[in-house]
């Protein structure tokens, strides 16, 4: 289920800036890799993201999957599914008629769509969910829904932007563990943003840090740590410099 990415000199200016809001990045993710995408507000993250499914359009760069290049390729059919910080869910449905929505839209029998979601809810553990208005959920929960929701698209690549920094730190801890559990059982490629350097270094194992549009370093999350290959990363990272 899972896929390779490769982002090649991916560069983004918005009209009207001066300067690039991502340049000429490049990195590759394996499949079945989780990369997260570090670095501060304004750094670029969520427009490399958003390049990659397909909701920002690059100026110049490619990005491949299993080395097929995705230009033009509208986002529901490039493979992947993205869950944002906000969850953005179906008011007017229940708890599985969100997870069940897409593959209902798609074509695919409504029971069917709905027996799958059942699963996807078990998952990310809420059994028992399914016929509750997402109205009624808290916000872990609310997270839980959206990821259970991105998954039933079955995703090759799973992007994900800072879909736990809205949560307290303990709610935290046990998305992460979800995340694991979620890798562990379908083994999607995930690319997951955040402006948390511990969030990065508990989930991912290798982490792309970004600073001003700019890649400082692709690496493993500990050598980023050990061998910064710039004071500008050493700082980042919060070491003492
Ligand atoms: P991050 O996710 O790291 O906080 P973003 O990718 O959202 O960073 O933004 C990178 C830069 O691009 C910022 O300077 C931001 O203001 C700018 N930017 C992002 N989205 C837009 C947009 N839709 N229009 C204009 N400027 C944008
Ligand atoms: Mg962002």
């Amino acid at each position: 289920m899972s896929a390779s990415l490769r982002i090649d000199a991916l560069t983004k200016t918005f009209e009207g800036a001066s300067t690039p809001a991502v340049d000429a990045i490049s990195f590759d993710v394996a499949p079945g890799e989780c990369l997260a995408v570090l670095g501060p507000s304004g750094s670029g993250k969520s427009t490399v993201l958003r390049s990659i499914a397909g909701l920002d359009v690059p100026d110049s760069g490619r990005i491949l999957v299993d080395g097929a290049d995705v230009a033009g390729v509208a986002p529901e059919r490039r493979g992947m599914a993205m869950v944002f910080q906000r969850p953005l869910l179906f008011p007017h449905l229940s708890v599985l008629d969100n997870v069940a929505f897409a593959a209902t839209v798609a074509g695919q029998p409504r029971r069917e769509a709905r027996a799958d979601a059942e699963q996807f809810l078990a998952l990310v553990q809420l059994e028992g969910f399914g016929a509750r208005p997402v109205t009624a959920l808290s916000g872990g929960q609310e997270q839980r829904v959206a990821l259970a929701r991105a998954l039933a698209a079955r995703p090759r690549v799973l992007l994900l932007d800072e879909p736990f920094s809205a949560l307290d730190p303990e709610l935290r801890l046990d998305m992460h563990d979800l995340l694991a559990r979620i890798r562990a059982q379908l083994n999607p490629t995930v690319v997951m943003v955040t402006h948390d350097r511990d969030e990065a270094a508990t989930v991912a194992d290798k982490v792309a840090l970004l600073q001003g549009g700019h890649l400082l370093q692709h690496d493993a999350v500990e050598r980023l740590y050990t061998r910064p290959r710039s004071l500008a990363v050493a700082r980042l990272m919060g070491g003492r410099v």
